[in-house]
Order: C-alpha cells, then structure tokens, then sequence
C-alpha cells in the first residue's frame, strides 16, 4: 500500500534495491539487447547493467552485490562500487527502484512471449485506440474531427491478434487508449491479450469511470501502468474544459488506488491559456498522490485544438513561466517526481522529433482498425491506410504505402534537404506542416529556418492576446459551442 508522496531513494552500502512491480528487465530480441521495461519506455543496458540489474532481488546488499562482482570480475571493489552505485541511482532516481522485494508480482511472461521470434525493425510502440467514446469533451482533443463509431471498433480477439503481430513486428510498449479506454466493457479480456503477447501495458485513462474494483482486476491480470490525464487541479474549472463534472475528485482517487495496487503512476497534464495559471498545483497533486512522472505538454494544433485554437494558445510570457516551474520543480523534486515536458510549438526554435521519426518507431491503431503512421495522420490528404482486419500488422509497417510515404529522409525538400539535423528531428511534424503551408512535406513550421515560421509565432502573438472564445467541444457529429 502507497503510503503517500514518496521520498528519493538514496543508493547506500545498505541499500537492497530491487525492481518495482512496474519496471523489469526484458530481453529485446528485435533489437539485440537487454532493455529495463518502464512507464513508456526502454531503457537499453549495456552488459555490465545487465550483470548488475540481473543481480538485485530486494535481499542483496549494494555492498555484498559489489563484492561479489569484484571477486568474480577480479577488479578493485571501489571502482566496482562507484560504478554500481551510479547505474543503480539513475534508476532508483526515475523511482524504477525500491528498497526491499515489491509485494506486488506481475504474471510471468507467458509462453507464447517467449516463443515468439520478432521481426527486426519493426515499432518498439503501439498505441491502441481502442474506442473514441469518452464522457469528457475536451477542446483540445487529439481524436479526429469525424469519430468513429462505436459499431466500427475492433473486438477483443481482433485486438488480440493485433497485438500478437505487434510483439512479432517487435513491439514492447503498448498504450491503450482512446478516446477512453475504460469505456470498453470487454478492457479485461483486451488487456488479457495484451499480457499474454508480453506487452509493457499503459492505461491512458480520464480516469472518471473506473472503479475500485476493476482497477483490481485490471492490476491482477497484469496492468503495468496507469496514466491519469487532468484538464486542471481546480474543480471548477476542469468540469468546464472538459463539460463533465466532478473529475478532479475521480482522479484523486484513482491516482491513489493506482499506487495501492503497486502499478506505476504518470500525471499527463496538456498545458493551455485555461490551464497554465495552476501548473505549481498540478505538479504538487502529482506528488500528493505518488505518481512516479508527471507529463507537461503543450498541446499542438490539429484536430480539435486545431479548432479551439484561439481558446487554447497561451502568451509566449505565460509559456516562458512554465519553463520556469518546471525546472525549479525538477531540481526540488529529483528522485520523487521525473518531469517529461514538451515545450511549445510556437515559441519554438527547432521541431520536435514527431513520433520519433515517421514510420521508426510507433504505429497508431484506431477503433476500427486503421494502422497509422502517427495518430494525427489522417488529417494529411493522400494518404491510404491499411486496415489490421486486411493485412499483417508487420506487413503494413514495412510495406504500408502511408508508411513509407515520409519515411527517412528522400522525401524532404529545402530546407530540411540539405540540414545536417534532417536524421535527428525528421523535419518535424508533418500535420502541423500541412495545417500551416498546405503541403504535407512542408518544414514543420516550428523550425526556425521555415519560410512560414515567422507567421507561426506571429499569429500565436496575436490569438494569444485577444480575449478566448468559446470552446468548440469535442463531441461526435462535430462542432457545437458551449
Ligand atoms: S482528450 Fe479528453 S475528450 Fe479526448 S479522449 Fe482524452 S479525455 Fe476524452
Ligand atoms: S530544416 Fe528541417 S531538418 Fe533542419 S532543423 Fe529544421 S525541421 Fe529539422
């Protein structure tokens, strides 16, 4: 059981580290290498790491682990412990680790798991869109304009399959999601399926419907890892962004249950002019409730926040202040609470690395079984997507036309052509490139040597002064104002 907000654990002598219920060692066979599975990541190893995290299990001492690796490596004992020490607060830092063995145990991985032999190069992520119902509306929703119906979605066994082939084309890290997820009444058999292909499972969730008692079940087939979305801290406020009421209670309380159970624990909280003011809350109710990351991210324009956008744009003073919340809370709060912050488009300089490069490292399926290249996808015109119900999900990742449309780099024109960061960001977002210049393989508008950067920043300068105006809610069949 959490005992409430958590204090950095200091890697000492005495020390008796050992994984959480929500990180583990696992081999990556795609890959070649040996990763710590954790919230949303995967963190590579080198061999001595894996020597070292093979090793702890709760009842080893740091300072008998060292020993015995200087007697069996015959090196000197305190190179050994500076060295183990390090590795082993790194880890303990991103709170990956404990003192003492985890009461709680996830299944074992299943045979199938270990059977299968993955394909190399595939996606390391698939993030599963498993409805797009949700009982909140928020404005700045990444779902697309036209929702999928709930008579469209995939069932629990199609879900399955995909997710075989997912771990096959060398996935390790699936996010369920939505819409909200918790909407499906069949989540348990999905997230079975989920475990059985030996998935690292994220539940992206509102957190408004779950129970107690499905968190439970959900924990007991094998949950890794819940991540709670907030619209904000202040009840009020929150119920008008997202048109339902009483959330804010809801995600206490789900946070906290999370943590009882011993999964991990991430705050997702989208950053807006709505928003903004109670960023030092949001941050003090991710260490409240124990959460292990909080993400901070300014949300980017398309979809519906493409239509709020003028409602959501925050001035680039009220941006620059949650950089500095943001660093001062991640130098107070080291060990406790791990900081993943995106930073604002529009006051940017250079692009973000969209989805790790297009077609490099996730693959996005929706409801109805659509396999896309970035969730946002669809709003690009040309593109055909293939179905999961038509064609091996491995096939469409090497072979899928909308794949390959901007993957690597021989698509790209001036200025991204000639750059020598072309293979380090990929020229950025390709929605957000279409939504400004009409071109799809635009430079991301965001990067300072765009020609239509200037425009960018100017018209985020100006919607960001005038006063907001009503939100467009996100609801099926489209527009309508509050
Ligand atoms: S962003 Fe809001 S409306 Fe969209 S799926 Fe998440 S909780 Fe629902
Ligand atoms: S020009 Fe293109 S590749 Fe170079 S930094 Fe800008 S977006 Fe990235």
């Amino acid at each position: 059981m959490s005992d409430g907000p958590a204090a950095r654990f200091v890697i000492g002598p005495d020390s008796r580290p050992a994984f959480t219920r929500y990180a583990r060692l696992h081999e990556d066979r795609a890959r070649g290498r040996t990763v710590a599975l954790a919230p949303e990541r995967a963190y590579e190893l080198d061999s001595i790491g894996v020597i070292v995290l093979s090793a702890i299990d709760g009842r080893i001492s740091v300072r008998d682990l060292c020993a015995k690796l200087a007697q069996q490596y015959a090196a000197p004992v305190e190179v050994i412990a500076r060295d183990v020490t390090a590795l082993l607060q790194g880890l303990a830092d991103k709170r990956l680790l404990r003192d003492g063995p985890d009461p709680f145990k996830r299944p074992a991985l299943s045979d199938f798991a270990r059977s299968i032999t993955p394909y190399e190069g595939g996606p390391a992520g698939l993030l599963a869109e498993l409805t797009h119902r949700c009982p909140l509306q928020c404005p700045y929703c990444s779902n697309p304009l036209e929702l999928e119906r709930a008579n469209t979605e995939l069932t629990a066994q199609e879900w399955g399959e995909t997710f075989r082939q997912a771990a096959a084309t060398g996935a390790l890290q699936l996010h369920l999601s939505g819409g909200e997820p918790t909407t499906r009444r069949d989540l348990e058999d999905i997230l079975a399926y989920a475990v059985e292909a030996g998935l690292y499972t994220n539940l992206i969730t509102s957190a408004v419907l779950l129970t107690k008692e499905r968190l439970a079940r959900l924990a007991e087939i094998g949950l890794d890892h819940v991540q709670v979305s907030i619209q904000d801290i202040v009840p009020d406020n929150a119920d008008r962004i997202s048109a339902y009421d009483g959330g804010v209670a809801k995600k206490y309380d789900v946070a906290r249950w999370t943590r009882e159970f011993g999964l991990g624990l991430t705050i997702n909280a989208p950053m807006h002019r709505q928003n903004i003011a109670h960023l030092p809350q949001i941050i003090d109710f991710a260490v409240a409730v124990d959460a292990q990351r909080i993400e901070i991210a300014h949300i980017q324009y398309y979809a519906w926040a493409q239509l709020n956008r003028a409602a959501l744009i925050p001035t680039r003073e009220t941006f620059l202040e949650t950089v500095d919340v943001v660093e001062e809370a991640k130098k107070r709060l080291l060990g406790v609470l791990n900081f993943d912050f995106v930073i604002h488009d529009h006051y940017a300089s250079r692009p973000k690395t969209c989805t790790g490069g297009w077609g490099k490292s996730i693959i996005a399926v929706t409801p109805s079984g659509k396999a896309l290249p970035c969730h946002a996808a669809q709003t690009l015109p040309g593109l055909v997507f293939d179905n999961v119900r038509d064609r091996h999900l491995g096939e469409i990742w090497r072979d899928g036309a909308a794949f390959n449309a901007y993957r690597g780099t021989g698509w790209m024109k001036e200025p991204c052509h000639s750059c020598d960061r072309r293979e380090i960001d990929y020229g950025g977002c390709r929605c957000q490139a279409f939504a400004l210049s009409g071109d799809p393989a635009a430079t991301d508008p965001a990067c300072h040597l765009s020609p239509d950067h200037a425009r960018f920043a100017a018209f985020a300068e100006t919607e960001s002064q005038a006063p907001a105006p009503a939100f467009v809610y996100r609801r099926y069949g489209g527009a309508a104002t509050d």
